[in-house]
């Protein structure tokens, strides 16, 4: 016979969980209680360590996996029936630790236990062989079969989102912007970026990346997602203060927007995976914290029409790349910080800034 998993066998519920915060029940039974009559310790310990590290599964990317390393229980009273409530917090998580702390509470709402404890993270299934974290210069690599694809041009979209045109200043009756990056600024999944020194404000951009996967011009948007090979989450780094002389200066954009490294890509899953682009949760971490979220059913033009657009004057290739625009919340990153991009059925991408 197959048992079920170890927290439904005990008859653990999750009830909630989401942004750091889980919380379990559990209709005590005979079953449960010790000699004395009251909730076995084993059981409180059970019902704790599923509520924080339900809380902790939370907080971090769905393909990430975790491990409880401590659980500290402090025992307060002893209960013989009725229902059982844990509530788990994370703390803090950083890449490879998360801290949570939660309690047990009664029927009537008493507190029968309170614990904190450690996780250890993994970015991907531990002892899996890790597949090569950099891209090869120049290249993406499709993650369901491990192919590299040779870039050829990468265009980037400007002021796509309304609530990141409103944080620059700028109006949302002004279409977006197209710019382009050179290959020499694309780097994969892993790399460490050596940020330009004296160049002022380097800022962090997260972006839906569309691959294009077959040739056209003056493509129409019903024909578009036909054009589109894949996507991935991709970080568009700005020498912002560079960006806003060259704006006020009616100048181009191409040192601010093109410096080597200046456009991570994480592999790229196959549309067939992800749809058309829109509906997909998209965030961006600086050493753990949530700096960006949003979701690309914000853009103010959705791929389609950015694939027609991009191909008007322009022939897309098989190889290039088009970032879309970033949702609010981009601000200054420098030496020594991690940035994890994230983005729903496609994945995680994470660089270190040198
Ligand atoms: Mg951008």
């Amino acid at each position: 016979m197959k048992a079920p998993p170890f927290s439904a066998f005990l008859g653990i519920e999750l009830e909630s969980r989401g942004d750091g915060e889980a919380r379990c029940a559990l209709e005590l039974g005979p079953h449960h209680l010790n000699r004395r009559g009251v909730a076995h310790g084993g059981m409180i310990a059970s019902l704790l360590d599923s509520a924080l590290g339900a809380a902790v599964i939370s907080a971090m990317p769905e393909e990430w996996w975790c491990t409880t390393t401590s659980l500290s229980i402090q025992f307060i009273a002893g209960v013989g029936q009725g229902r059982l409530v844990a509530t788990g917090r994370v703390l803090r998580r950083g890449q490879t630790t998360a801290f949570a702390t939660g309690e047990v509470r009664d029927a009537c709402g008493n507190v029968v236990a309170a614990a904190s404890g450690t996780w250890h993270l993994w970015s991907s299934h531990p002892g899996a062989s890790r597949k090569p974290v950099e891209n090869p210069w120049g290249r993406v690599v499709l993650r369901a079969t491990g192919e590299q694809v040779a870039v050829g041009k990468i265009v980037a979209v400007g002021r796509n989102y309304a609530d990141h045109v409103a944080e620059m200043g700028g109006s949302s009756a002004t279409p977006p912007v197209l710019f382009l990056k050179p290959t020499t600024a694309l780097v994969g999944d892993g790399a460490r970026i050596d940020i330009p020194r004296d160049a002022g404000a380097v800022h962090h951009e997260v972006e839906l990346v569309a691959l294009i996967g077959k040739r056209g011009r003056a493509i129409a948007p019903g024909d578009a997602l036909e054009h589109v090979a894949g996507f991935a989450v991709g970080i568009d780094l700005t020498l912002r203060d560079l960006q806003a002389r060259a704006k006020q200066r009616g100048e181009p954009w191409s040192e601010a927007k093109g410096f080597d490294g200046s456009a991570p890509v994480s592999a790229v899953a196959p549309r067939g995976e992800v749809g058309d682009g829109s509906g997909l949760e998209i965030s961006l971490a600086v050493n753990g914290e949530i700096r960006q979220r949003g979701n690309t059913s914000q853009m103010l033009r959705p791929v389609p029409e950015l694939v027609a657009s991009c191909s008007r004057l322009m022939t897309l290739e098989p190889g290039d790349l088009i970032f879309t625009g970033t949702p609010a919340g981009v601000g200054p990153v420098g030496p020594g910080d991690v940035l994890e991009a994230h983005l729903a059925s496609v994945g995680t991408l994470r660089v270190t800034l040198t």
